[in-house]
């Protein structure tokens, strides 16, 4: 048979993202910020000169990177910084997985490791979380050729405590350990102090939920100056110039305003511990969440799908996943109290 063109193509079945619909809906689907962005970000869009961006922006992202470091107290020369966090667990992949051994996470997570996985033809192996969706360290002591663990995970919301992801990085010492903390900051405890001490460690975070700019783009990790080393030549092997000028200079504002973070991200666990409760009440179960989301599945009578299409009717929009073990679960983001008021009522209704 004569070959084609087909058959020289890099074919992939792609990550779905959650929905953008073009009206306005409650929109608790894709884990964003309910509250703008700080006026430090307004103000340096506002002050932005359009003639700069005649030149291409900085290729080291250094205007972002000094602010981070400055912010975490962590060295320049082990920042890296990306378009989102997708970049830069993308560009983890590429650069620290590269061997021939399987790759290794939980069987639920965050559903774009394994579609990095198999567009990048890493091996790769999923390892199934205990049934309170909590991962156990000791499932991770076995040969690999890298781990990756989100913590706390998505979709479920569970946090997995300090002690038990050291351990899981002290066990690995032949492989990168990648921890994206994209929820970190609504109540967990960073493991990001270990990577002094560990040189397998990449700690990824995002400016998407906790600093309100999704639509930016910014992400960035923190690592041993080696693995950061590492990143960067698979970076300007790809792609030199990532974030562009308007994302530095925003993502450095967003960062510099520390009192409005704080404002922003106890607001919105407040109003998850509201909502926790009251879901409670109605009869929906689930396990802690430490996100800006909960994962909760609703009492008998009414699947999740079910549940999903009926609010989806009402125009307020959450996620359901058709997985295995997952389905009967709503993954509902934490907007404004009057946006959770709004969603509480329609619940009400649909399970009665
Ligand atoms: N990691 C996790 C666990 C996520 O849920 C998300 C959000 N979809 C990301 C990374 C990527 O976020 P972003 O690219 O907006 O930084």
């Amino acid at each position: 048979m004569k070959m084609s063109f087909e058959d020289n193509i890099r074919r992939v079945v792609p990550y779905t993202p959650g929905e953008q619909p073009d009206r306005k809906v409650i929109k608790l689907n894709t884990n964003e910020c309910p509250y703008p962005p700080s006026k430090e970000v307004s103000g340096a869009i506002r002050d932005m000169d359009a003639g700069s961006l005649r030149l291409y922006p900085e290729v080291a992202c250094q205007t972002l990177i000094r602010e981070l470091g400055n912010y975490y107290g962590v060295d320049e020369d082990k920042i890296f910084a990306g378009v989102g966090s997708d970049d830069v667990l993308s560009m983890c992949f590429l650069t620290f997985f590269a061997g021939n051994k399987a790759v290794i996470f939980p069987d639920i997570t965050y559903s774009f490791y394994d579609v990095w996985a198999e567009v990048y033809r890493i091996p790769y192996e999923t390892i199934p979380l205990d049934y309170e969706f909590k991962i156990r360290p000791g499932d991770y002591k076995r040969e690999n050729g890298g781990v990756v663990i989100a913590n706390p995970n998505a979709p479920t919301g569970v946090l997995l405590e300090p002690d038990k992801i050291e351990e899981i990085i002290a066990a690995n010492p032949d492989s990168v350990v990648i921890v994206d903390e994209a929820y970190i900051d609504f109540g967990g405890k960073t493991a990001l102090p270990l990577i002094d001490r560990y040189d397998n460690l990449i700690v990824v975070r995002t400016m998407s939920k906790s600093r309100a700019l999704a639509g930016m783009r910014i992400g960035y990790a923190f690592g041993d100056r080696k693995l950061i080393k590492y990143l960067n030549d698979v970076k300007y092997s790809v792609n030199s110039y990532t974030l562009n000028t308007p994302a530095l200079l925003t993502g450095a504002a967003a960062i510099r305003d520390r009192e409005y973070f704080e404002e922003i991200t106890g607001k919105i666990i407040k109003t998850r511990e509201k909502t926790q409760k009251r879901l409670k009440e109605m009869g929906f179960s689930f396990f802690g969440s430490s996100t800006n989301f909960v994962f909760a599945s609703p009492p008998s009578g009414k699947t999740a799908k079910e549940v999903f299409e009926e609010l989806k009717k009402r125009d307020i929009f959450v996620r359901h996943f058709n997985k295995a073990r997952i389905s009967g679960y709503l993954r509902i983001t934490i907007g404004t109290d009057e946006e959770m008021d709004a969603l509480f009522d329609a619940l009400e209704e649909i399970i009665k």
